[in-house]
């Protein structure tokens, strides 16, 4: 049976984050202004490294490189996703990602970036910034040409639970005093619409006003999302999207509960309590992926998981 692959994560230091990913999942912050865990993580900017097994000491992207049976030879010149556990003390700028074609020919060929989010845990009555209230392209320049922040940004209530699909050309910002899991496409390509008016180290931080212009979305949509919901055993599991780059589910074990693993490979992510996987202890803030063909798998334990995989077009 092939081994599970743990992965180190890379923790960053940002101008809005806080110190949750060292009190709340035990990992090792830098500073008091942690924001990001790139938790499952090939991008160069945060290239997570195996722990253990095999591979130990080895970067992802190595093993996506070297080892391309252990994720069912999907295609493609880099590993697909990046999962990040965002904790964000201090309001996000207001931003935007453009798709694929708009980022291949503006971004030296990156990938656009579709992302999602699921709201771990929020301050009470924390709102969250998801698209606008321009009713057309022509007002939506005018509103940001102009500044007219109040009225152009869209705010939303916000409760743990929560979860937003995020498509290309949606604005959208967390506030301070969230925090979250998320899932994207491995990309690092981000337009700042609006920062606040803040200053960091004396000077605002660039913003991309063009570039948003071009890649927002006018008027906005809400992206579908219609989580299902059903029981498996000892566990709840929720399905919380599927879109052309990825599928994501939450589990909630109680118990016991054995899965048969099918995907290419999955992303697997504890995001609360501790158990057992095949024997193996994992507790919150622990990360692997379930390579392929690996099979059955037994998880114990009081804990919730958050994983995802990508589509390869088959229907499941
Ligand atoms: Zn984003």
């Amino acid at each position: 049976m092939r081994e599970l692959i743990f992965l180190k994560p890379v923790l960053k230091e940002m101008i809005w984050g806080g110190s949750r990913l060292g009190s709340d999942f035990g990992y090792d912050i830098p500073s008091d202004h942690t924001g990001e865990c790139w938790a499952i993580s090939a991008h160069p900017n945060g290239n997570g490294v195996i722990k253990g097994g095999t591979y130990d000491g080895h970067t992802l992207s190595w093993l996506w490189d070297q080892h391309r049976e252990l994720f069912g030879n999907v295609p493609g010149d880099r590993f697909p996703l990046l999962v990040k556990i965002i904790d964000a003390r201090e309001d996000l700028s207001i931003q935007v990602h453009p798709n694929d074609a708009y980022a291949r020919e503006h971004e030296n060929g990156s990938l656009g970036k579709t992302e999602c989010w699921y709201i771990l845990d929020c301050d009470e009555g924390t709102k969250i910034v998801i698209g606008h209230h321009a009713k057309n392209w022509e007002e939506m320049r005018a509103m940001i040409l102009e500044k007219r922040w109040k009225e152009f940004i869209r705010e939303v209530d916000l409760h743990p639970g929560d979860f937003f699909q995020i498509n290309p050309g949606c604005l959208h910002a967390i506030k301070g005093g969230t925090l979250i899991l998320e899932t994207q496409q491995n990309s690092d390509i981000t337009y700042r619409v609006y920062d606040y008016d803040r200053l960091s180290g004396g000077k605002p931080r660039q913003l991309h006003v063009q570039q948003s212009i071009d890649v927002i979305t006018a008027p906005f949509e809400t992206a579908k999302t219609a989580p299902k919901k059903w029981k498996k055993e000892d566990a709840v599991v929720t399905h919380l999207i599927s879109c052309p780059y990825y599928s994501v589910e939450k589990m909630d074990v109680d118990g016991t509960v054995s899965c048969q693993w099918t995907q290419p490979f999955v992303n697997v992510s504890i995001v609360e309590g501790s158990g057992s996987v095949d024997g193996i202890p994992v507790k919150k803030g622990d990360h692997f992926i379930i390579p392929s063909g690996y099979g059955e798998m037994k998880i114990e334990g009081t804990l919730s998981l958050i994983d995802s995989w990508v589509e390869t077009g088959k229907e499941d």
